[in-house]
């Protein structure tokens, strides 16, 4: 999928469709709780700016994005729940999502599939760091289900469990 390609599956699933399609729908507006944390004050927020797509932003600092960053957050957690893994190396991670073929993620980075690196600076956004795990002689990046747990809380996208 080229970046055009992907501008033009933005366009036919914009946020609050997606958003609604995930099961978080009710948080698609200016102000709302967020989805992404125990919100009491209202910090999630959704709106499309002319010509530039839609956005979200929680302004207690679980990131913000498009529908790119927020899809990938369901589509880990299903890879997640799929993977019986703990920590779950970097490297399986970004080729789960790779083989995701309804989704950018093959073809996110200039047609190539989506890299250890370029995952890692999407999860950023949420506060999600990779680290260096060890498995008996061997290092290797990965992520600790539990540096999930906040991201993950509130965000139940229907289907596989
Ligand atoms: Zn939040």
């Amino acid at each position: 999928m080229r970046s055009d390609e992907i501008d033009e599956a933005k366009k036919k699933l914009p946020l609050p469709v997606l958003m609604h399609c995930l099961g978080v729908g009710e948080h698609a507006k200016k102000s709302a709780r967020c989805p992404f944390h125990e919100d009491k004050h209202n910090s999630f927020s959704v709106w499309q700016r002319p010509d530039a797509g839609w956005f979200w932003k929680c302004h207690s600092g679980c990131g913000a994005g498009d529908e790119i960053n927020f899809l990938l957050l369901g589509d880990v957690r299903n890879i997640f729940n799929r993977i019986d893994a703990d920590p779950i190396p970097s490297a399986d991670l970004a080729q789960a999502l790779a083989e995701m073929e309804d989704r950018p993620w093959p073809e996110l980075s200039r047609g190539k599939p989506i890299t250890t690196v370029k995952l890692a600076l999407m999860l950023k956004r949420f506060r999600i760091f990779p680290g260096t795990k060890r498995d008996g002689n061997t290092t290797f990046k990965g992520y600790d289900r539990n540096s999930f747990d906040d991201a993950f809380d509130r965000y139940a996208p229907p289907g596989d469990s």
